[in-house]
């Protein structure tokens, strides 16, 4: 019998399912079948394309609650979050079925005349897509969809953790019409040797990653061999910064998106508030009231709010951290109960963090608020901008020009301004520095996975 492995449910640890766990051969069998499956698909009309794509989207939203399920089984995370993903996810769908048909292309005269230009976009190829475990539905929609829109195919490698909604994905998109190797779902154990596999063969022309830093670096470093077009959406260290004017109401409203969306398993999390002196005691107060008003337990209970993190490793990570503040001098200034079972971390509030503790250079990936006060905006800037990382960053302020002068001085690839929500499919979604390379989404997310060719046509 073939391999498998185990998949748990983070609220109690307990099995959930198995899944064939994929050889380097499997790997290989499924960049065959994409190589095999790309000249039709990248030659059907871009219409019939978008088509199919508008059905994927129709099928996720008549199986969301099924979906749901899945990802709050697999993932943790609560009910209503699990239910956001699954429609944001969706609309990728919905997003890039429009884009597809959107031929971008250019046709003019050489300056020097005798000859004509033509510009068009073609397909890359074979995409290869690596996803993280913390939005099962989403990071797979935002690459698939995208790809599929401008005619590639792919093979795509889920995290080990949540292996189960892509699989369910597969089999949707084989319903609405996706033909059979355009889209090759490889789980797997053996992330390191299948992957390398990928980007060794000359086939696959693209590769699409989410996940850390760290493991980005590697993949780039294996990508170079061979010049391999990358994506790459890595690790953020967001800094949410409140001035003395802001509608306090309203940044703890968008404190407890930012920052508890997913139990702050996201890579745009809010990992660090910078609250102006002036209001440094208000906003403390009534960020502890709502974290302490939080409902913690597993997610199968729909009224529960914050799920468990995903597995033991990510919750002793996250207490050391916290820990590693605490003796550093910061305060734990909220903290909520959490069940006996399962990989929970209690939703946190620190205050009195020193400039240069840990907890603010890492990314937290956890339900942990660490707040620092500050008075003079250059230094704030200077501290907010003090990290390799550059994806998101949030800015709440009573004037838009202070706003947007501030967001403009972080190194962000992307600003939620009065706001503690980036995401949005027809909006570029990346990083700076080394939090990525390239957008996703958008009409840019599109291009990721298409090729500029120019013909030089004679003209005399
Ligand atoms: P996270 O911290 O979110 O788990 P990772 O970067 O470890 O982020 O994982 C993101 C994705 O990259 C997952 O699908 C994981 O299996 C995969 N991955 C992890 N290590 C490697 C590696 N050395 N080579 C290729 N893929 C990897």
């Amino acid at each position: 019998m073939a391999a498998t492995f185990d998949v748990f449910d983070p609220a109690s640890g307990a099995l959930l399912d198995k899944v064939p766990d994929g050889s380097v051969q499997d790997a290989l069998h499924a960049v065959d079948a994409a190589y095999t499956a790309f000249p039709s698909w990248a030659a059907m009309a871009s219409r019939a394309r978008a088509e199919i794509l508008r059905r994927c989207y129709d099928l996720m939203l008549r199986d969301a609650a099924k979906l749901t399920r899945l990802i709050v089984a697999e993932n943790g995370k609560s009910f209503a979050d699990a239910r956001s993903e699954v429609l944001y996810a969706a609309e990728f769908f919905r997003w890039f079925s429009e884009e597809a048909v959107r031929a971008d292309g250019a046709y003019g005269d050489a300056p020097t005349g005798g000859a004509k230009t033509l510009v068009t976009k073609a397909p890359v190829g074979v995409a290869a897509l690596i996803t993280p475990w913390n939005f099962p539905a989403a990071m797979a929609t935002r690459k698939i969809a995208p790809a599929l829109a401008a005619g590639c195919t792919v093979v795509l490698k889920p995290a080990e953790e949540t292996p189960l909604t892509a699989l369910a994905l597969a089999d949707l998109l084989t319903e609405a019409g996706v033909p059979a190797g355009v889209v090759n779902v490889v789980p797997t154990t053996n992330a390191p040797e299948v992957v390398a596999a990928w980007l060794a063969d000359d086939r696959v022309r693209k590769l699409s990653f989410t996940g850390s830093t760290q493991v980005g670096r590697i993949l780039l470093a294996q990508a170079a061999n061979r010049v391999v077009n990358c994506s790459m959406e890595l690790g953020g260290n967001a800094p949410f910064v409140v001035s003395a004017d802001a509608d306090i109401d309203e940044a703890v409203k968008g404190a407890m998106i930012a920052k508890y969306r997913g139990g702050g398993q996201a890579c745009t999390a809010a990992n660090r508030f910078y609250v102006h002196q002036d209001v440094l005691d208000s906003f403390t107060q009534k960020l502890c009231a709502a974290v302490s008003a939080l409902k913690v337990g597993p997610s199968c209970d729909q009224t529960n709010e914050i799920g468990p993190v995903i597995n033991a490793k990510a919750r002793d990570r996250i207490a050391r951290l916290v820990d590693g503040a605490v003796a550093e001098g910061a305060r734990i200034a909220a903290q909520c109960k959490i069940p006996n079972d399962g990989w929970f971390y209690p939703p946190t509030v620190l205050s009195g963090v020193a400039d240069d503790a840990q907890i603010l250079n890492e990314e937290i990936f956890g339900p942990v608020a660490p707040i620092v006060g500050w008075s003079d905006e250059e230094a704030m800037i200077a501290a907010a901008n003090n990290t390799e990382f550059g994806l998101a960053a949030y800015v709440y302020s009573g004037r838009m020009q202070d706003a947007l002068r501030i967001a403009e001085k972080i190194e962000a690839g992307m600003v939620g301004i009065n706001r503690g929500i980036v995401s949005d499919p027809a909006a570029p979604f990346g990083g700076v520095k080394q939090s990525g390379i390239g957008r996703e989404g958008a009409n840019e997310g599109i291009r990721e996975f298409q090729e500029t060719r120019m013909f030089s046509v004679d003209w005399k």
